[in-house]
């Protein structure tokens, strides 16, 4: 009997049915249409896939859970928050992505991370599979021993779902050594089992060298190998970042440590611009401000008197050659990016994921700067946390030495995926398109293998 299921619906068509299926989740929708836009292109003429309905069943996670995490604070209040695993696909490995502790944190947003992860993962060409998790937790101002009984909370419900070879988070935005250790802690005093359940671990107990530095360097090595391409340097160049965690920090260090000059720094509260340029000295200060005070970045201007501090305000106004969001999504709109490319910007390299909006995205790619997309450059960090699996599997640690030359190796090699299937052949190589498709395609033909599961 012939089938009136109609295998070929085009673009809008499938992106109408992204929105009908998930009402609101504006993040999802937005990282989605990102995605679907290229590999409706690639995927044109390939029947197999639309046969087997490769993109639909990529956009839609393999399971969602969603619980409640109960806590008491130190004024013995009893506290309700929600917590989340999406584990979107597991083709090429187990689930992998981060935990990320934020007030924004809901659904919508936990689904495009863990939709992107699932690209930027096979990308690495490691075998992971792409997740996400967190709660809407605000770790900030919050005591130590709170956060202890929160985490202790959270995974004694996440324990069930996660394991080695099944689900291995890692930390994000709120997540860090700390808030690794206590889960990983109670992951197992319930399981009694030392096992890589959880990446970004401290060294003392199976944690990778290199792990913490891999995200920020990675962006600045990805955003070295597209200036590369162009037969330029990171060398002598300004560049604005935003953030003052992690991935941001660590970005300053690379470029700072290539020979470039870095002028700003952010949080959520407003941006520091510091024209003589934060170097390294002050680069160390800033992570003991945030990883050990947990202050503010406004307190830069107290100690570097070089500086200004603009509340309430992101940095993409101030004239650079690069620019690196690595603070959240959606933190570089179309006019900001405008402002950028106005100002002469040359490369721009996504520490966060999606930072820049898809308007935004619009106007780098019509200036035709070169522009990385947060799932290839900023997938040294997962690259690294795929190291860190290996490594606890195996009960060995490489050293510092050996997993830099590695990071450097994966992230050229991710750039050479871009380039593969991004280079429009007039010299321009359209990143997102390069990762999107060489992501996809992977996964995909993972899931052809497999029939219909
Ligand atoms: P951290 O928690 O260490 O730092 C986050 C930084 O971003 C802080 O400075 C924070 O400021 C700022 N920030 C957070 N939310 C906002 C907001 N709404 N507006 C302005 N600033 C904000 O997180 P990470 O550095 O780990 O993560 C940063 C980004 O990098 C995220 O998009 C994350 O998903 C991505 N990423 C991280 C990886 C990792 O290995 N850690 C791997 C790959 C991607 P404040 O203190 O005021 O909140």
């Amino acid at each position: 009997m012939a089938s009136v299921y109609d295998r070929h619906v085009d673009l809008n068509q499938f992106m109408e049915g992204v929105k009908k299926r998930n009402p609101g989740q504006t993040e999802f929708i937005q990282a989605v249409q990102e995605v679907a836009q290229d590999i409706y292109e690639f995927i044109e003429d390939k029947e197999e896939y639309h046969e087997a309905q490769i993109l639909r069943r990529i956009a839609e996670p393999d399971r969602v859970v969603s619980f409640r995490v109960c806590w008491e604070d130190d004024n013995h209040n009893i506290r309700v928050q929600r917590g989340f695993r999406i584990q979107n696909n597991n083709a090429i490995g187990p689930y992998k992505g981060g935990i990320r502790f934020h007030p924004s944190v809901n659904e919508s947003v936990l689904k495009f991370l863990a939709f992107e992860q699932t690209f930027k993962n096979s990308l690495t060409g490691l075998p992971m599979g792409g997740g996400k998790g967190g709660a809407n937790f605000n770790p900030r101002g919050k005591s130590d021993a709170e956060v202890m009984r929160f985490c202790q909370s959270f995974m004694t419900e996440l324990y069930r779902h996660i394991g080695p070879d099944t689900d291995v988070p890692a930390g994000d935005i709120g997540v860090g050594g700390r808030e690794i250790g206590y889960m990983f802690g109670q992951y197992k005093r319930i399981t009694n089992r030392w096992e890589g359940v959880l990446t970004g671990k401290g060294q003392e107990y199976g944690g990778s060298q290199m792990r913490p530095e891999a995200t920020g360097y990675g962006a600045v090595y990805f955003l070295q190998n597209m200036l590369k391409h162009k037969g330029e340097d990171v060398e002598g160049k300004t560049a604005v970042i935003s953030g003052s965690g992690n991935v941001a920090t660590h970005a300053a260090e690379m470029i700072t440590k290539l020979g470039g000059k870095v002028l700003t720094l952010s949080d959520s509260g407003g941006f520091i611009h510091d024209p003589d340029g934060i170097d390294q000295e002050k680069i160390d200060w800033i992570k003991h401000l945030k990883n050990v005070k947990r202050g503010r970045i406004s307190e830069y201007v107290d100690e570097f008197k070089s500086a200004e501090y603009h509340e309430d305000a992101r940095p993409w106004s101030v004239k650079c050659d690069l620019a690196l969001p690595c603070a959240t999504q959606n933190e570089l709109s179309a006019d900001e990016a405008k402002a950028l490319v106005d100002n002469g910007v040359q490369g721009v390299s996504e520490g966060a994921n999606m930072p820049t909006t898809l308007e935004g995205v619009k106007v780098f790619h019509d200036a035709k700067i070169m522009y990385g997309p947060g799932k290839a450059a900023n997938a040294g960090g997962v690259a690294v946390s795929g190291l860190e699996m290996s490594q606890n599997s195996e009960r060995i640690s490489w050293n510092h030495e050996r997993l830099g030359e590695m990071l450097t190796d994966l992230m050229k090699g991710i750039h050479e995926k871009c380039v593969e299937y991004g280079d429009n052949g007039d010299g321009y190589v359209d990143y997102v398109k390069g990762a999107n498709i060489a992501g996809f395609k992977k996964v995909a033909d993972a899931m052809l293998a497999f029939g219909v599961v």
